[in-house]
């Protein structure tokens, strides 16, 4: 199935990304492609491109929206934006997009939640804000005329940041750090997923090389920050749980005899898939002291599991979840994909009920994003985009399940080509927010990232962010260990 085309032409550079985003989020069934003049050539056998932006000296021109119909330059022509002298660059991609969201809004006749915000962090708006005493009158007002958020959006971004203040506010995340381990592996590769995640039958026989290699991290880390204070751990994936009971002893039991847990406020592993948990490895878990986990179902619905190959049934997600309870975890999350193949509101429905009967502490709902290294990407050209659903009312039924567990929201993120253009809330009980969350959200605090494809981040004390990544390829990262330690070192240590 060949997508459409929409093409847009700009005749300045540097606005590519945010347009691109922007526009793909009007049309998402369409291939965006924004064309530079005079660098890259427009070959449309049309011979006009859909939307064309003009740069003046003293206004940006839009002179064609035409999507979806016979082109007609006359449409639209004319609505400009003018360019006030000395206007900052941030100011000028503000005023560009503005008047692309109003352009395509009476074009389609949609508007979008989120109005003119393409990036993933949207409460970092707030957050600011928040913090240079803004009041929350002029905290919405500002989302909803600077970005045309909607009046939703906006109070649950805001209501979000609150909570984020404050929960950061008893962290030492000034002179602090957190810690994240990377077990990039699974059992099979989800439709979806565009992580770095190999499986695990592949790797199994270098997994003690693999361990070795994370441990010379651990060394280089608990020298370097020796005086700091280590604030939350949180092992992700991948699945850490694909490591054998063995394996993740071993892990576990280093960071333990090497970092000093005593001020870690939160511990996490990902036990993600249930076709990865046993007993034997959850009471591994309980035995270093991990404080919260995640047993991720998806959705409650056999048909879609076997549609995005994780092969695992709701059945065992249900046993995983059971048994991590018996054997005494008291903070489980869960995560949940809406808008999944052939999924609409009786699914998410029924999902959710059966979650709630199982009553875990947190709940991450996602909407599904179409990457394009995963497979779903090949999924949609092969069954059509119109399988995928994602609404208004999935989010409601989801956002009033979580109420209904006594959740409140606690952080958000959007991602590229998100089903409905929505984004990820992650919702939990009193005391069961996830810290390290919100940490990578807000980018606050220093986070070392160690194991195949992670990054690194150091925050300086004037908001300054700095990164450097391990390769993803694990032979390679096990090669070429001393490498990424040397470029860690050059990041983290003055
Ligand atoms: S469990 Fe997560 S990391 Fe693993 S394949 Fe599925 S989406 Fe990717």
């Amino acid at each position: 199935m060949e997508e459409k085309l929409v093409a847009v032409m700009i005749n300045e550079t540097g606005f590519e990304y945010d347009i691109h985003s922007l526009v793909k989020a009007f049309y998402p069934d369409c291939d965006v492609k924004v064309f530079v003049e005079g660098e890259k050539a427009y070959s449309s056998t049309e011979g006009l491109p859909d939307v064309s932006i003009t740069f003046s000296e003293d206004a940006i021109l839009l002179g064609i929206v035409a999507v979806g119909e016979e082109k007609n330059t006359s449409a639209f022509q004319g609505m400009k934006v003018k360019l006030l002298p000395g206007m900052a660059r941030p100011e000028v991609k503000n005023a560009l997009k503005q008047l692309i969201y109003t352009a395509l809004t009476r074009h389609t006749g949609k508007e979008l939640p989120w109005g003119t915000l393409t990036g993933i962090r949207p409460t970092k708006i707030p957050m600011q804000m928040l913090e240079e005493g803004k009041t929350e009158e002029e905290i919405l007002s500002y989302m909803q005329e600077t970005y045309y958020v909607s009046d939703e959006k906006g109070k649950l971004s805001l209501e979000i940041a609150k909570r984020e203040k404050e929960l950061l506010s008893t962290l030492h995340y000034k002179d602090g750090y957190s810690l994240y381990v990377g077990i990039p592996f699974c059992p099979t590769t989800c439709l979806y997923c565009s992580f770095t995640s190999y499986p695990i039958v592949s790797w199994k026989k270098r997994m003690e090389e693999y361990l070795t290699a994370l441990e010379k991290e651990i060394d280089f880390t608990a020298e370097a920050y020796k005086d700091k204070i280590l604030d939350t751990v949180y092992i992700g994936g991948g699945t850490p749980t694909t490591l054998e009971a063995p394996e993740l002893d071993r892990l576990l039991g280093y960071l333990k005899e090497k970092l000093d847990f005593s001020h870690v406020s939160e511990f996490t592993v990902e036990a993600g898939r249930a076709d990865s948990i046993t007993r034997e490895k959850l009471e591994v878990l309980k035995k270093w002291g991990v404080t919260r986990i995640s047993v991720n179902p998806q959705t409650m619905h056999d048909e879609t599991l076997k549609i995005i190959g994780r092969q695992h049934t709701v059945e065992q997600a249900k046993e995983a979840y059971r048994l991590a309870r018996e054997v005494g975890f008291t903070n489980i999350n869960m995560d949940l994909i809406l808008g999944l193949p052939g999924e609409g509101e009786a699914e998410v429905a029924s999902t959710i009920e059966q979650v709630k009967e199982l009553a875990p502490d947190s709940l991450t709902v996602h909407s599904l994003a179409i990457k394009r290294a995963s497979r779903l990407h090949q999924w949609i050209e092969e069954h059509g985009i119109s399988a995928l659903n994602n609404t208004d009312k999935t989010m409601e039924i989801a956002a009033k399940g979580a109420a209904d567990m006594n959740m409140v929201p606690y952080y958000l993120y959007r991602q590229k080509n998100m089903s409905g253009n929505f984004e990820n809330v992650g919702y939990a009980t009193e005391g069961n927010f996830g810290i390290y969350n919100i940490l990578i959200m807000e980018e606050k605090q220093t986070i070392v990232a160690l194991g195949a494809g992670s990054i690194t981040k150091r925050v300086y004390g004037d908001g300054r962010i700095e990164r450097c990544d391990n390769v993803k390829d694990v032979g390679l990262y096990i090669e070429k260990i001393d490498e990424m330690i040397e470029r860690k070192k050059s990041l983290l240590c003055d």
